[in-house]
């Protein structure tokens, strides 16, 4: 009998993860090496006086993604998390009281975009009837499909002009709808991936469509439940994971990947290595012993990268009756805070602000009458405002949950009961993301598809990435997309 061919995926985000679950059900005899203390990458956790922290991911979308890692194997989703819908899916907030709730019932949703402006209420269908083009051409045909040629991005030309690819998602919101709330309102979900709504494609308005059409939803027991989730069925299936496991080196011979070399000295072979990790730390120091990571390394570093964010986890002894699950309160600028997000070399004074109250739908994530929380600012990377977040942080810190305590938590700070920030410097330090960039690189047209880096390496055969540096990029449901991409050529290359 012929053995188990190996795999290696560096890195137990969810790509990794998904990966890593595609491999095992394919009979690859697969190791998960990861270097921190738990799984889950952005979507670790952190727990401190019966307070849960999801640090990264909650609004989860495309669920369905997800039950297939599960169908693979015959199994369930169901049978390992429960996802709980949310409803509304957001609230968005002004500082003027402005609110507008939004949620999947169409009638609830003309009638608050009438309140605001009547004429936009068809302006909204047309729309959504472009999102639903984008979504149907962006995500359910292309979605999960390497880009390794030309050729491959020179076929999907005439579908991206004819959606206008080249405008940018605020361009094209714009041409539908009047009311600038509302053009705010339907423009900021690229922030979630890491676009500025003024520069990333209009591709990227697929996303309002797939919200539309599978809902939101989060995890009971919160994100870290699907991250243990997925762990467990990739352990029920014979995968191995180890934590603590920081890789130092992808060993090679000619253009081949032999195996990984780990910081506390020891070797692991395989026949083909993925990797997880921040795509500029892959090439140019775990592949830094071949002239492809040096070369490709250095070209990386010339790209454009995402902003980073500043975290705050908080846990508060009341609970917040007056919140939604998940809140986007808009500061009093938004064209001009976004440039100064995305290009800016200092910390803007105002701020727009994403809100999670996750005890709204899941109480068991704090103490018995009390709440848990995190706030999330964007920032710019450190390559753009190199700040000295040791010093900038707590104040930062306290400049916001002031705003909050003024415009939504009456009383926060006297209820504190516990609170940590995570700053650019700990993407960096943590994940090795470069320039302390929250989703690698940025996701204009131009770094997008065949002209983001491949889902496997041009010159090294069997090396492998996954996550959101590669196809097609950052969030959830891309990211499970790119384990779907790079696992098929894994294994048309493993079973060659
Ligand atoms: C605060 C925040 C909120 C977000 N909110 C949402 C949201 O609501 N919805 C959504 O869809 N997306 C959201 N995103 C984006 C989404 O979380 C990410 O795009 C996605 O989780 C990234 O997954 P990934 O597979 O690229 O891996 P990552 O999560 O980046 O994980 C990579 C893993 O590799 C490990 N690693 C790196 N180098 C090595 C090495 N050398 N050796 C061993 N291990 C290594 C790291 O420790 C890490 O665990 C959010 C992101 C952040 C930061």
């Amino acid at each position: 009998m012929s053995q188990a061919k190996t795999a290696i995926v560096i890195g137990a985000g969810f790509g990794g993860l998904a990966l890593a679950i595609r491999l095992q059900s394919a009979g690859i005899q697969t190791t998960l090496l990861e270097k921190r203390d738990q799984p889950g990458g952005r979507a670790y956790v952190y727990r401190d006086q019966g307070f849960t922290f999801d640090a990264g991911p909650t609004v989860i979308t495309d669920p369905s993604a997800i039950e297939e890692l599960y169908a693979l194997s015959g199994r369930k989703l169901a049978d390992y998390v429960e996802m709980l819908p949310v409803t509304p899916f957001y609230r968005l907030c002004w500082e003027d009281g402005t609110q507008f709730d939004y949620a999947n019932d169409q009638a609830e949703l003309d009638r608050q975009i009438a309140a605001l402006n009547p004429a936009d209420v068809a302006g909204y269908q047309r729309f959504l009837a472009y999102s639903k083009a984008v979504f149907k051409e962006g995500y359910l045909k292309l979605g999960a499909v390497p880009f390794l040629s030309v050729g491959d991005m020179l076929k999907v030309g005439p579908q991206l002009a004819r959606l206008q690819a080249w405008r940018s998602v605020y361009s094209m919101v714009s041409s539908f709808v009047e009311h600038d709330k509302l053009r705010q309102a339907f423009s900021f979900h690229s922030l979630l991936v890491g676009g500025n709504p003024f520069a990333t494609s209009s591709i990227y308005t697929l996303i309002h469509a797939l919200e539309r059409e599978w809902g939101v939803w989060f995890p009971k027991g919160g994100t870290g439940a699907l991250v243990r989730g997925m762990v467990k069925l990739f352990e029920d299936l014979g995968g191995k994971l180890e934590l603590n496991a920081d890789v130092v080196a992808i060993d090679t011979e000619g253009n081949r990947a032999t195996g990984v070399r780990l910081q506390d000295g020891r070797h692991f072979n395989a026949d083909s290595v993925a990797s997880n990790g921040d795509v500029v730390h892959t090439y140019d120091k775990l592949l830094a012993g071949h002239s492809r990571g040096r070369q490709e390394g250095k070209r990386l570093k010339g790209k454009r990268f995402s902003n980073s964010l500043f975290v705050i986890h908080f846990g508060l002894k009341r609970p917040q009756p007056q919140l939604q699950h998940h809140t986007v309160c808009f500061g009093p600028r938004y064209r001009e805070l976004i440039e100064e997000i995305f290009k800016g070399q200092t910390l803007a004074e105002d701020f727009s602000l994403y809100l999670h109250a996750p005890c709204v739908t899941d109480p068991s994530l704090a103490p018995e009458g009390c709440s848990s929380h995190y706030v999330l600012s964007p920032v710019p990377h450190l390559g753009n405002a190199p700040i000295d977040w040791s010093v900038e942080g707590p104040r930062y810190r306290d400049r916001i949950l002031a705003y909050l305590e003024e415009h939504y938590m009456p009383g926060l700070r006297e209820d504190l009961v516990t609170c940590r920030i995570f700053t650019p410097d700990d993407f960096r330090d943590e994940l090795y993301a470069y320039q302390g960039s929250a989703f690698s690189l940025e996701p204009v047209l131009q770094q997008s598809a065949w002209f983001r880096p491949h889902n496997r390496d041009a010159q090294l055969s069997n090396v492998y990435l996954v996550g959101a540096g590669t196809h097609p990029g950052a969030g959830v449901p891309g990211v499970i997309g790119s384990a779907k991409a790079t696992a098929s050529l894994m294994l048309e290359d493993l079973t060659a």
